[in-house]
């Protein structure tokens, strides 16, 4: 007989049981429970946690965790929490995930390039004011990050026939993407690109990535969309640079609380779209078909599937 494995999570007992259902199906030679339920025995043999956000004191108490699958991509706030002592965490990466967000990458994209956001506001005042066509091969998009979201983004925008250019850690060559890293490649994306697209992780390098500083060196005129993490951009700082007209736009699915508070400036600003975070919602049919294949690999062979690498908190 296998040992438990638990799911903990901080979700509704709705949700909780969806999710339960979703991956009992994809794994009908397992025994999944959620963490309230199981006894002290089965919560002493449990080896893997599939989790969502969860408490890290119901992490705690699984003491023979071998690994740990979270349902999101994002793990900024599982690593935090966990502290450096917790088993290894296993991301989700799911070509799926990146498709959703490429075509949110692409449709934003669009949003800003086709003057959306003017011309809600020439309708609003009743103005008949078309404004210049420019195609896309004149516009150039920086893509903060090129990991598993942004090469798809980038794919994507460069089929659409935009100019791309990412930035990453660490070098990479990319078709049809000018690649650049490092803090000359950053100021270079900054200082060339129509539209900023953040897609890095939160980590403590990335934290406050956008400051006044960095903001005031981004082309005049250009816009921001950030599909990352709230903290990546210092809220105060973007809403001096979109009064002042140096930012002409920003997309923001993504903020430092959430949900946004009611009296936040971002809401009422009208060079801000507020978007609740739906940029790329986990798809659970995929997201439990990964899960499943991992925990698979570990039974059969005992390969555990690759893990965030707690020193550079991605
Ligand atoms: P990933 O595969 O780990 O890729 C991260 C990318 O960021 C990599 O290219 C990495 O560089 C780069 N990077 C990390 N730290 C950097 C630094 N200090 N300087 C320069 N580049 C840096 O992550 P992903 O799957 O693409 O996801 C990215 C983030 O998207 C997630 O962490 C999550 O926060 C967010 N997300 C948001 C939503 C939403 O609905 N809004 C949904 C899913 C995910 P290297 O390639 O050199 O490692």
């Amino acid at each position: 007989m296998l040992p438990p494995i638990a799911l903990v999570t901080r979700m509704d007992e709705a949700s909780e049981q969806d999710w339960l259902d979703r991956l009992a199906k994809a794994m009908p030679g397992e025994t999944i429970r959620p963490f309230r339920v199981l006894t002290s025995e089965e919560r002493r043999l449990a080896e893997i946690a599939i989790v969502a956000n969860p408490d890290p004191a119901d992490v705690a108490a699984l003491p023979c965790l071998s690994w740990i699958h979270s349902l999101w991509a994002g793990v900024e706030r599982l690593v935090a929490e966990l502290g450096g002592l917790a088993p290894p965490i296993v991301r989700l990466v799911d070509q799926e995930l990146s498709r959703v967000m490429a075509e949110a990458v692409l449709a934003w994209t669009y949003y800003i390039h086709r003057d959306m956001p003017a011309y809600r506001k020439s309708q609003q005042n009743r103005l008949w004011q078309p404004l210049d066509y420019r195609h896309p091969r004149d516009v150039t998009v920086g893509l903060l990050g090129l990991g598993a979201l942004g090469t798809a983004a980038a794919d994507r925008l460069t089929g659409a026939g935009f100019k791309v250019c990412g930035w990453s850690r660490s070098p990479k060559v990319l078709e049809g993407v000018e690649t650049v890293c490092g803090d000359d490649g950053l100021r270079h994306v900054l200082a060339t690109s129509d539209i900023v697209i953040c897609l890095v992780p939160l980590t403590s390098n990335t934290r406050g990535l956008l400051n006044a500083e960095r903001l005031a060196s981004i082309k005049p005129g250009a816009s921001i969309i950030n599909f990352a993490r709230g903290a990546v951009i210092v809220g105060d700082a973007l809403l001096a640079a979109l009064d002042s007209g140096r930012i002409t736009h920003a997309v923001l699915d993504v903020f430092e609380q959430e949900p946004l508070p009611a009296d936040a400036r971002f809401w009422g600003h009208d060079r801000v779209t507020v978007l609740p975070h739906i940029s790329a919602p986990t798809t659970p049919e995929t997201a439990c078909a990964i899960v499943a294949a991992n925990v698979h690999a570990w039974r059969d062979r005992g390969v555990m599937p690759a893990t965030v690498d707690r020193d550079r908190g991605y």
